[in-house]
């Protein structure tokens, strides 16, 4: 398999756009992720970091679309997918620290697959939507749920600096068609907390371009969250989380308090636990 990505070689100090072959376990620089052209000899893998690949216009998530998810909440099965903005500045790559803000109440991981965007798509129909993806990668839509919960709206819940892990790289549609046989999973600590397919999606991918495109143009590097199955739950100080997808790798964060200082790490870590 062959992904798309930004990589950081630390002994050189350069960071660049890479088609990452995972079975000659190299990287080879490319123009962008849009451009994949060679531009140079391969690096080994295992000298390398990768960093945040996307600089999105904007955030588009997706509410509800896996039924256990809907039933964790009590809530209705959605008629047409809920579709919310997400601030571009919540976005931070593979390895990032997730910062818990402060007086907020409990704040959730969801585990999601994303999609970016590949090419300017306005009111383009389910059966060509596919051609507008250049690819899926990992993400996290992490969530301050008492404040969504009491905002109704969901933009603040959701776009706290760090609220957006993406990453660790993209596996291009042109790799990988069957947008339908993705096992997305996600770990605390170690442990599994979410696992599903996407063929389990209320709203499938073709459709979910498609309808989003009907109201707002998606441009190349958008980000699309596609919804969070069964099991969110509540991140703490010092939690390690993975969003893994089988098909193409693990992103890991980790979370860190708003500051330093004991007194309002401790205090962050009481409201945490309120639900
Ligand atoms: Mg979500």
């Amino acid at each position: 398999m062959k992904y798309l990505g930004k990589f950081f070689h630390p002994r050189k100090k350069v960071t660049f756009y890479g088609l990452y072959d995972f079975d000659e376990n190299l990287v080879f620089p490319i123009e962008s992720i849009f451009y994949p052209n060679i531009t140079g000899e391969p690096f080994n893998f295992n000298q390398l970091h990768p960093v945040l690949c996307v600089n999105p216009s904007k955030i588009v998530g997706i509410g509800k679309n896996y039924k256990g998810h809907v039933q964790e909440f009590q809530s209705e099965v959605p008629e047409e997918p809920i579709i919310f903005l997400k601030s571009t500045d919540s976005i931070i790559g593979p390895n990032d620290k997730i910062i818990l803000p402060m007086n907020v109440g409990q704040i959730d991981y969801e585990g999601e697959i994303a999609l970016v965007v590949g090419k300017k798509a306005e009111k383009v129909s389910e059966a060509k939507a596919l051609n507008y993806i250049l690819g899926y990668a990992c993400a996290n839509d992490i969530t301050a749920r008492e404040l969504q919960k009491k905002d109704g709206q969901w933009a603040r819940a959701k776009s706290f600096k760090s609220f957006c892990p993406f990453g660790p790289w993209i596996l291009p549609v042109s790799e990988y068609p069957k947008y339908n046989n993705l096992t997305l999973k996600t770990y605390v600590n170690d442990k599994p907390v979410q696992q599903v397919k996407s063929s389990s999606m209320i709203f499938n991918i073709p459709y979910l371009v498609s309808f989003i495109s009907q109201a707002m143009t998606l441009y190349p590097g958008d980000i699309i969250l596609t919804g969070t199955p069964y099991g969110v739950g509540p991140l703490k100080r010092n939690y390690k989380v993975q969003i893994e997808i089988e098909e193409i790798g693990t992103l890991t964060n980790r979370v860190v308090g708003e500051t330093s200082t004991k007194s309002s790490n401790s205090s962050n870590e009481e409201l945490s636990t309120v639900s």
